[in-house]
């Protein structure tokens, strides 16, 4: 008998509504949810596959722990004793600043909330972060200083159609989020004028009404000075009821979005309240995650401290993440393989564990209950779809068990209880303690705070940058990305579909043809930092004066752009645009 079980999607932050199909325990497929807000019955290819990671064969199947260089298998007792006296010994020899945590936005919100308590209350360590630190961190903390925290809903993906004009900061907002781009395509349709601002790709769709070919990092200042962005263009930028769509794991650093913001206020005289925000994430919580904590008070570290400095941590725990994959440089890879103590707790079998002390199995999202919430400050239930192996046990169990064997037991709170909990304790989540409200299709929408705070501070923008060098460098997040959520890893067609793009650089044509450069012909790349050699891969549809590089080639970036540069508000680090010269060899 099949048996149908309402949920939602956990690929992205978008959180739509679906049905996942099994059969004898078995995940055979999805259906989109009719009616759902988000996704109005349907679902991108992303959920229509997700079924697939509910049978990968990489699952970690048992608590395991390190045998000199391998993995021995062992039982829940002995892994959680060993991992409680390895927290013992880090807490007498080096004190409760010496280990972090690391909670991850592909965790529900109560299991980020009790992480949180754990690390508070059992460990007394303010060391609390997520990998969303280099990705996320800066939009979110960007949000909390323009608007009061908690900002709560900025927007909604459905009234994104009603809004007159719409920018969208990245042309991957519309094609990687679907239910937002159809949302933009139907604004586009009844007479909305949509603006994109993306400086690495040279066409725009027929839908957008005009291009500007800047980084977000680019666009306040661009919008300061006026420089070549025409009057009708200010003209939608100014619109009251703009609607403002980014990737938020894109923002870098988060003053540029607090002066994006400022700018866009100042240019359409926003008294009351602003318009549609649409913060969208590769991470199905991120909101979640970060509204429950997920992150040091000022005087915890953050992740990038906590591997970066020398008095930084020895042990750190890691719930739910593949945290290897997220860290932006090598030396930071190195100090985390370095640790005296690393505990992986995970759905599968990922770099990150091959690193761990100790590792324990978790049950999938979709073998779990509880809440997400959406980019938009949407509160939905994830339910339990299938049985979980035997063998995982749910971060309830663990961290209560760890927590007795510490010697300071967390109550055991169920999920409903520690809703309750988070309607006292967690601001602008009042309402999810309405059990009903939550079983509604809609979930729960979070009470929104539209109005810029009256304290928020709006920094100036940098005047450009100077334009003596020939190329500017930008390394792009491309689909390839994706596979940082490992459950798009372990679903066989996404894989495929999402390949690892080789290491080229691409170029306009026309730039190739002013150089002589033929596809797969070597060129010299210097920036101040250092130089690499790289073969290059003429693209109409790169500007000119621009070569791109995907993100993922860390070591590459290390050579041209040394540690990155370090957002002074957030700690994150990140790779800004680069000038660079370009000799073809
Ligand atoms: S847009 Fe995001 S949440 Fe919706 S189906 Fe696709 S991956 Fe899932």
């Amino acid at each position: 008998m099949i048996k149908n079980t309402p949920t939602i999607c956990s690929f992205c932050s978008n959180g739509c509504g679906m049905f996942v199909r099994s059969r004898g325990g078995e995940a055979i497929g999805v259906i989109p949810l009719t009616g759902h807000p988000v996704g109005e019955g349907r679902l991108c290819h992303r959920g229509w596959n997700r079924y697939q990671n509910l049978r990968s064969v990489n699952r970690i199947d048992r608590p395991r722990i390190r045998d000199g260089s391998g993995f021995k298998e062992v039982s829940w007792e002995k892994a959680l004793q060993k991992t409680a006296d390895r927290i013992r010994g880090l807490l007498d020899r080096y004190g409760p600043e010496s280990i972090g945590v690391i909670g991850s936005p592909w965790l529900t919100n109560e299991d980020n909330f009790r992480l949180s308590r754990f690390c508070i209350h059992v460990l007394s360590s303010k060391n609390l972060d997520g990998s969303f630190r280099f990705a996320g961190a800066s939009a979110l903390t960007a949000l909390g200083s323009a608007f009061s925290y908690p900002f709560g809903s900025l927007g909604t993906i459905p009234r994104l159609k009603e809004c007159p004009s719409i920018l969208v900061v990245g042309g991957d907002s519309h094609r990687d989020f679907s239910p937002v781009g159809s949302r933009i395509i139907q604004a586009f349709l009844r007479g909305s004028k949509v603006v994109l601002a993306d400086a690495t790709v040279a066409r725009k769709e027929h839908f957008y009404a005009a291009h500007l070919p800047y980084t977000l990092q680019q666009l306040p200042i661009a919008l300061a000075e006026k420089s070549d962005i025409l009057d009708d263009v200010q003209q939608c930028l100014s619109h009251k009821g703009l609607g403002l769509v980014f990737v938020a794991d894109q923002v870098h650093p988060a003053s540029s979005l607090i002066s994006l913001l400022g700018l866009l206020s100042r240019l359409s005289n926003l008294e009351d309240s602003f318009p549609e925000i649409l913060p969208l994430s590769r991470a199905p919580n991120l909101r979640g995650a970060w509204d429950m904590e997920i992150r040091p008070d000022e005087e915890g570290l953050n992740l990038h401290e906590m591997l970066e400095r020398d008095d930084g941590i020895k042990g750190i725990l890691i719930f739910a993440d593949d945290l290897l994959t997220h860290l932006p440089s090598e030396p930071l890879v190195e100090r985390l393989k370095s640790l005296e103590f690393v505990l992986v707790a995970d759905r599968f079998n990922t770099e990150t564990c091959r690193i761990a002390h100790c590792v324990l199995p978790l049950p999938l999202l979709a073998e779990s209950e509880g809440t997400m919430t959406n980019c938009e400050g949407r509160v939905q239930k994830l339910r339990s779809a299938l049985p979980p192996p035997a063998e995982t046990r749910s971060v309830q169990k663990i961290l209560s068990d760890l927590s007795q064997k510490v010697g300071s037991p967390l109550p055991d709170h169920v999920d409903f209880e520690v809703r309750k909990e988070m309607s006292r304790c967690v601001p602008g989540y009042q309402q999810v303690s309405d059990e009903s409200a939550l079983d509604s299709l809609p979930g729960v929408l979070l009470p929104g705070e539209k109005q810029l705070s009256a304290g928020a501070v709006f920094p100036e923008s940098a005047s450009s940058s100077s334009k003596s060098e020939t190329f500017t460098f930008v390394a792009i997040d491309t689909l390839y990305g994706w596979n940082r959520n490992q459950m798009i890893l372990e679903s066989p067609v996404l894989a495929i579909e999402y390949p690892l793009d080789p290491m080229t650089l691409c170029i306009s044509a026309a730039d190739a043809r002013a150089l002589k450069l033929r596809m797969g012909e070597t060129v010299t790349v210097r920036s101040k930092e250092g130089e690499v050699r790289l073969p290059v891969q003429p693209n109409e549809d790169v500007p000119v004066g621009m070569i791109l590089l995907a993100s993922h080639w860390k070591d590459v970036l290390d050579r041209l752009a040394g540690k990155g540069s370090v957002d002074t508000l957030t700690g994150s680090v990140y790779y800004p645009a680069l000038s660079v010269t370009v000799e073809k060899i």
